[in-house]
């Protein structure tokens, strides 16, 4: 049964450059098609932008550095200095991923807090003449012959259209692609239930950060290892990030698995079973964990975090292959820098496997076939389930999203979507921007700590 509605939707504006969605990636596409001379709209249905890293609370940028070689510039790097300058970041560190784990890896990180990155998105957004639209969901693409030619958007006050010669999708679910009738790329699992789980951070308060730090790193396996015996922590995490002057650990360890997040009603009920596990990982940690002695929940994320849904299958699809492989592509927009990160669903434990190089990711990646007036960026693009878990980290996101600005600036300029990528590389590059292998080689982290 169907209910049949008859719409006449309003068109309140036009821009050159529409942008649905703006997270780590929408928002530098953003930022970036304005300066390459495109008008643009940025919409987005929370309160703020950063996306999984302010509202999901994920904070901590990774994918800047392959190992210890800088492979993200351009305005990303912009937003980090700025993050820095505003007291929300200690800057870019050595840091060992999921230590209590049985594989840890070291990386560079750049742990945040998140409050103070709104802030910085706010100010970058306002100097730029970017037109922001929060609280406005992006629901359906307006369409004329097969060429995506603006949006739908929904608020309190309604629907409203809004007209652009491209839409560059960076929703992470592919909103506007799916939609739009583009095709996907296999999920690789029998349903999205069975994609990567789900985790709902949180923040606590009143953490002795350093306390924790020095307890030594099997001590740290034995009591995560013993707190899932028990069933009550989730996966063998006791990661966190801890903001400037640690005095808060705001924790990736709740796992939620077997929900679609496409799907509302399983939305709801993983949200749901985040906070009952929230809930459960604050008493192990206050009872057994140092320095959470008398720690206080001061925040859970606006939002469940979401791995993995909707890829397109665009122009070339990157694979594991290519990225453990260094693959060169001519038309390489951005690098890569792993690690390739999977969660089963599930499963409680982690694989992470750091790549050798840096990688390259070819504008194909961000193109539709078949569809003009398009370019998706950021967890969306064209990729294996593997190579994704490799591409999706907020750093990659941010270098795709600047490389995305570029691209649906010089279409909507030409009207066509064939744009040269030798420009779009020129032009990244001319701002600071890493494109190709060969690109990064001068740039090593400073910091040793
Ligand atoms: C639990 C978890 C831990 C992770 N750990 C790390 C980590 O430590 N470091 C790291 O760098 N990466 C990490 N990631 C990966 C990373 O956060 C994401 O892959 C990355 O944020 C993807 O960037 P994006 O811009 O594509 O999506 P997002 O940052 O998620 O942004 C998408 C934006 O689109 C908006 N949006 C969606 N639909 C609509 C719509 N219909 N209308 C309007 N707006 C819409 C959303 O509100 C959001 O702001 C983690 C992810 C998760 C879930």
């Amino acid at each position: 049964m169907y209910y049949l509605e008859n719409l006449a939707t309003p068109v309140v504006a036009e821009y050159d450059v529409i942008v649905a969605g703006g997270g780590a990636s929408g928002l530098i596409a953003a930022l970036s098609a304005q300066r390459a001379g495109a008008s643009t709209l940025l919409v987005e249905r929370a309160n703020c932008m950063g996306g999984t890293g302010t509202y999901g609370m994920v904070a901590q940028w990774i994918g800047f550095f392959n190992r210890r070689r800088r492979v993200v510039g351009g305005i990303a790097s912009e937003l980090a200095d700025l993050v820095v300058s505003l007291g929300g970041s200690e800057g870019f560190k050595q840091y060992l991923m999921a230590e209590a784990s049985a594989s840890p890896i070291p990386i560079v990180h750049f742990a945040f807090n998140p409050e103070v990155v709104k802030i910085a998105c706010d100010r970058l957004v306002e100097a730029s003449g970017v037109q922001l639209r929060l609280h406005s969901r992006v629901v359906a693409p307006i369409q004329e012959g097969g060429r995506v030619r603006g949006i739908v958007v929904e608020d309190c006050a309604g629907r409203a259209a809004v007209a652009a010669k491209v839409v560059i999708d960076a929703t992470g679910d592919a909103v506007v692609a799916h939609a739009a009738g583009v095709e996907m790329a296999p999920a690789e699992v029998a349903s999205l239930r069975q994609a990567q789980p789900l985790t709902l951070m949180f923040r606590l308060s009143n953490v002795d950060v350093a306390a924790f730090r020095s307890t030594p790193r099997d001590r740290k396996r034995e009591l995560a290892l013993e707190g899932l015996s028990q069933g009550r922590i989730y996966w063998e995490s006791l990661s966190f990030c801890s903001t400037p002057g640690n005095t808060d650990a705001i924790c990736l360890m709740s796992r939620v698995s077997g929900f679609d997040a496409t799907n509302a009603e399983d939305l709801t009920r993983a949200e749901l079973e985040g906070r009952r596990q929230v809930q459960s990982i604050v008493a192990f940690l206050r009872e057994r964990v140092p320095g959470f002695q008398n720690a206080v929940l001061a925040a859970i994320a606006g939002h469940i975090g979401v791995r993995e849904t909707r890829r397109i299958a665009g122009q070339y699809t990157l694979t594991e292959a290519d990225i453990l492989g260094a693959i060169r592509f001519p038309d390489s927009i951005a690098l890569g820098a792993g690690p390739l990160d999977i969660h089963e669903a599930g499963g409680t434990g982690i694989a992470l496997h750091v790549p050798q190089q840096p990688f390259e990711i070819p504008m194909r990646c961000l193109l539709p076939q078949g569809k003009e007036g398009l370019v998706v960026t950021g967890r969306a693009i064209s990729a294996t389930r593997a190579a994704n878990g490799g591409a999706r980290h907020m750093g990659t996101a941010m270098a795709l999203g600047e490389a995305a600005g570029v691209i649906a600036a010089l279409q909507a300029r030409s009207g066509t979507a064939s744009v040269a990528a030798e420009t779009v590389r020129a032009a990244l590059r001319q701002r600071g921007g890493f494109v190709s292998i060969d690109d990064h080689a001068d740039h090593f982290i400073e910091t040793t700590t």
